[in-house]
C-alpha cells in the first residue's frame, strides 16, 4: 500500500438519493460510473471497501406509510430497493474492471449472496468491493444504521457517509445565512444538538464502538482519495 494511504478498510455510505443525481427518482448512470470509479480508484491504491447503499431514491417505508400503506411492508420495500441500487452498483463496478459483490441481509439468493460476515472479511481481502443490501434487514431501521452496523462488524477503520454539502452545519446552509459549518464534532454534540449527521441510533453505536465517521462531499471529483490520504475533508465526528 502507498505509504501516503491512511486506511486499510473503509465503510462508504452512499444513499439512495445520491444515485440519482439531477433526477428526482432512480438512478442516473453518469453519477453511479463517477462513484464507481472513485470506489475504484481508492481500492487500488490498497484500500478495503464496503458500501452500504440506501433505496429512498426508489422507495422510503415511512413515505408509504404515509400514503396509508403497512409501515412494516413499506419498510421490506424500502429494503428491496437498497438491493436494485446494489446490483447496479454492483454492475457499475464490474463493468469498469473491477471484482464485486452484493450481500444481502435479507436471503435472495437468486440474485445476490448472503451476508455472512466472515464471507464478507474474505471478499475484501481478496480485493473484491463489498456492497451490503438490504439494510439491517429489519424494518424500522435505515440504512445509516446498517452502514454503522456493518462497519464496527467488518472493522472498519472509517466510516465515511457521502453527502451532497460539504460537511455537517448547525442549520440548513441553503436556508440559514451564516450557518456553522463544523470541522469535527463529537458524537454527544450531534445527538444533543439534534444535528442531522445520521440517525441516532447510527450514531450511538458509532459511539459505543469508537467509529470514527466522516461527513464529505461525493460532488467533488476525488475527495474520497483525498480522505484516504488523510486529508480533512468535511466533518470528522469521534470522541
Ligand atoms: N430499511 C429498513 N431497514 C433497514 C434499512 C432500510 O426497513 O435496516 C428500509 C426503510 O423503509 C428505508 C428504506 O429501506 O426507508 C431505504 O433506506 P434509507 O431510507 O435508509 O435510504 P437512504 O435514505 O439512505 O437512501
Amino acid at each position: 500500500m502507498p505509504a501516503e494511504i491512511k486506511y486499510q478498510r473503509i465503510l462508504l455510505k452512499l444513499s439512495g438519493e445520491a444515485l440519482m443525481g439531477d433526477e428526482d427518482y432512480g438512478i442516473d448512470p453518469k453519477v453511479l460510473r463517477r462513484l464507481a470509479a472513485e470506489i475504484i480508484e481508492v481500492q487500488k491504491a490498497g484500500v478495503q471497501v464496503g458500501v452500504v447503499i440506501g433505496g429512498g431514491n426508489i422507495f422510503r417505508g415511512a413515505g408509504l406509510a404515509a400514503g396509508g400503506m403497512d409501515r412494516v411492508t413499506g419498510d421490506h420495500m424500502g429494503m428491496l430497493a437498497t438491493v436494485m441500487n446494489a446490483l447496479a452498483m454492483q454492475d457499475a463496478l464490474e463493468k469498469l474492471g473491477a471484482y464485486a459483490r452484493t450481500m444481502s441481509a435479507i436471503k435472495i439468493n437468486e440474485v445476490c449472496e448472503d451476508y455472512i460476515r466472515r464471507r464478507a472479511i474474505r471478499h475484501l481481502e481478496k480485493g473484491r468491493v463489498c456492497i451490503f443490501a438490504a439494510g439491517t434487514g429489519n424494518p424500522f431501521f435505515t440504512t445509516d444504521s446498517a452502514a454503522a452496523l456493518r462497519a464496527v462488524e467488518i472493522g472498519a477503520q472509517l466510516l465515511l457517509k457521502a453527502t451532497k454539502v460539504d460537511g455537517v452545519y448547525s442549520a440548513d446552509p441553503k436556508k440559514v445565512s451564516g450557518a456553522e459549518r463544523f470541522e469535527h464534532l463529537t458524537y454527544d454534540q450531534v445527538i444533543e444538538r439534534k444535528l442531522a449527521v445520521m440517525d441516532t441510533a447510527a450514531i450511538a453505536l458509532c459511539r459505543d464502538h469508537g467509529m470514527p465517521l466522516r461527513i464529505y462531499d461525493m460532488g467533488q471529483p476525488g475527495n474520497l482519495m483525498r480522505i484516504m490520504r488523510g486529508e480533512p475533508v468535511g466533518t470528522l465526528v469521534d470522541c
